[in-house]
């Protein structure tokens, strides 16, 4: 069987061996329920218990500002959603970026219809937000600031302890979208100002259908899950034990070894970078260069569709994606590629690969190889590619 080169990372990563390990017991002897008075279902409380100090302490947060949810969409969700009705009396006005994923993106929509008014405030061409933009769009009845960490399509890293700041200093709640960013580089709430963050297990190799929000202590937000008392009555619902339990091992184990993990990261993206770079001719870097996830490459092919790419590569065994996963398969380009600029017919040769330690250089050699065999071979088809070539020899 071919080996597989699985370089789609921001989709989802591979479960760590550990966080299975970890996550065994609660499905067989200590299946208890949480809630319970009896013995059997104090292992699995207090077994939650642990995982809720160690992520609250990755973050410098109290481990009771730590709330489980269902993974990142909805700790998105809720974010917005609660906030804006708690604070509805304040004002109805929120602030986000044009790039956000769609679980922010989308819910902002259902918020307009609902009545709020939403400031999307754009990025420059390499995908950071503009500060300035943003600290015009604050008004008096401007309830909430969500703009992500990290984007999941072009990996910048955004100004987070900028947004922090003028946050605070106009008296407005601060959301970020850390699912990307969290287990993967520091994060401290305190000083950068953020009052709720979201995350999400699978993106860090622990399991699917896991997440958090991050709620800083006085922060009226009701639950969104109705029910029982969980959570501290914020989030009914019996608590997912194996999957917090994953999650937390899976925190552990990545907190333990940051820089290293980085550092692995960076060595293959960047080798990719290069290579694409110096050879694939007409072609563009998306995202920052310095200010970007350890783990992503994003480029755009010129007279390429990215739909193809992927099949081609995928016959090669290449995972790999063009923008986020829940647009492929759609016809529109990337919002995020549209909002750094790109025009619609560049914006759709799009190429996402995002590596993790796990790869090796080999593996980055092999896919340099792919993209640039097929990028060729599909330009060798186009007859757009063909005018273009054949004006250039003009010298138009
Ligand atoms: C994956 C992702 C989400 C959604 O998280 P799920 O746990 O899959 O619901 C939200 N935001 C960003 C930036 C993501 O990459």
């Amino acid at each position: 069987m071919k080996e597989l080169i699985y370089l789609d990372n921001a989709a989802t990563t591979r479960t760590a061996p550990e966080a299975v390990e970890a996550m065994l017991p609660y499905f067989t002897e200590s299946y208890g329920n949480p809630s319970s008075i009896y013995s059997a279902g104090e292992s699995a409380r207090e077994a939650v218990s642990s995982a809720r100090e160690l992520i609250a302490s990755t973050l410098g947060a109290k481990s009771n500002e730590i709330y489980f949810t269902g993974g990142g969409s909805e700790a998105d969700n809720w974010a917005l959603i609660a906030t804006a009705e708690a604070y509805a009396c304040k004002g109805k006005h929120i602030i986000t970026s044009a790039i956000e994923h769609h679980a922010v993106l989308h819910t902002c929509q259902y918020l307009e219809k609902k009545g709020y008014e939403v400031t999307y405030i754009g990025v420059d061409e390499n995908g950071i937000i503009k500060l300035e933009e943003l600290e015009k769009a604050i008004r008096p009845d401007t309830i909430l600031i969500s703009v992500m960490f990290a984007n999941n399509e072009i990996g910048t890293i955004q100004p987070i302890r900028e947004i922090g700041a003028l946050a605070k200093a106009h008296g407005v709640l601060f959301h970020t979208d850390a699912v990307q960013a969290y287990a993967h580089m520091p994060i401290r709430v305190d000083e950068m100002n953020i009052s709720m963050l979201s995350a999400s297990g699978h993106k860090f190799n622990g399991p699917k259908g896991i997440g958090f929000l991050y709620i800083r202590t006085g922060i009226r937000i009701r639950s969104f899950i109705h029910g029982g008392q969980q959570e501290r009555g914020r989030r009914a619902g019996t608590e997912n034990v194996t999957g917090i339990v994953g999650m937390a091992r899976a925190a552990q184990l990545a907190f333990d070894r940051l820089e290293e993990r980085e550092r692995k990261e960076k060595e293959l993206r960047d080798y990719l970078i290069r290579r694409i770079s110096e050879e694939v001719p007409y072609c563009r870097l998306n995202g920052d260069r310095e200010k970007r996830l350890s783990n992503n490459v994003n480029f755009s092919f010129r007279f390429i569709e990215g739909e193809s790419l992927l099949i081609m590569l995928d016959m090669k065994g290449i995972c790999a994606s063009s923008g986020s996963a829940c647009t492929s398969g759609s016809l529109d380009p990337s919002h995020v590629l549209l909002a750094i600029g790109l025009p619609h017919e560049i914006a759709h040769g799009s190429l996402r690969l995002t590596v993790s330690e796990e790869n090796t250089l080999e593996e980055m050699e092999k896919t340099a190889e792919s993209v640039k065999e097929i990028v060729e071979k599909l330009r060798s088809m186009s007859p757009l590619y063909e005018d273009f070539v054949r004006e250039q020899g003009r010298g138009i």
